[in-house]
């Protein structure tokens, strides 16, 4: 469980919470931890959990509290979050919220960051429908802001791109709505925790992931 850097990204899906967690992850030490990754994942190996998961991904809405909670109480057990982590697209509504401060309360380690990237809603549908993520690596890419140089392939790796089911248009929509009805709240929950800062989440990523370091670094 962590010591020190234990901290959540908020914003909406397609601010940027994945690239910029993986940069802090590559410059802090400490893991990732993305629901959304893991429920892609189960969905990929279709487990169990992956099976449940699909159906409320696929049309844009949460899976629910019980199961994400758990998955993440799970993987904060794990010895590499000792110092620290990132938690990406957790949580997501009022009651993951109260369930994450309660069990990091009883372990004796709060969350000590909570930054929320700021983008508005009619960029993100662009930016949700034109990204594009290498089915080997992970990178993600967008068609229009960050395209790949090799035709369909991924730049790092050769591996091939694609989208994410819940990433077409007619999801994306859906996804924002979740997002402002069961997310959003977040924000003031938090404000009122005295625990949330927030970056401007349009522009260059360095220029963002800077913002956010220096708010890790004068915490
Ligand atoms: P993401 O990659 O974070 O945008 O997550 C993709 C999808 O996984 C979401 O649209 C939800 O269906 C599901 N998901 C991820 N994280 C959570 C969470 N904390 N609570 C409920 N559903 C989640």
């Amino acid at each position: 469980m962590g010591l020190g850097l234990d901290l959540i990204l908020l914003g909406p899906p397609g601010a940027g919470k994945g690239t910029q967690a993986k940069k802090l992850v590559e410059k802090y030490g400490i893991p990732q931890v993305s629901t959304g990754d893991i429920l892609r994942d189960a969905v990929k190996n279709n487990t169990a959990l992956g099976i449940e998961a699909k159906a409320h991904m696929n049309r844009g809405a949460l899976v629910p509290d019980e199961v994400v909670i758990g998955i993440v109480k799970e993987r904060l057990k794990r010895g590499d979050c000792s110092k620290g982590y990132v938690l990406d697209g957790f949580p997501r509504t009022i009651a993951q919220a109260d369930a994450l401060f309660s069990y990091l309360n009883e372990c004796g380690c709060p969350i000590n960051g909570v930054i929320d990237i700021r983008v508005s809603k009619g960029y993100l549908v662009k930016r949700l429908s034109g990204r594009r993520v290498c089915r080997s690596c992970g990178f993600g890419y967008h068609i229009e802001f960050s395209p790949s140089k090799g035709n369909g392939r991924c730049d790092n790796c050769g591996g091939e791109l694609f989208q994410r089911d819940d990433d077409r248009e007619e999801v994306v929509t859906k996804r924002l709505d979740t997002y402002e009805a069961q997310t959003a709240p977040l924000i003031d929950y938090y404000e009122k925790s005295g625990l949330l800062k927030t970056v401007n989440g349009v522009g260059d990523v360095e220029v963002i992931f800077n913002d956010i370091c220096k708010i890790v670094d004068g915490r």
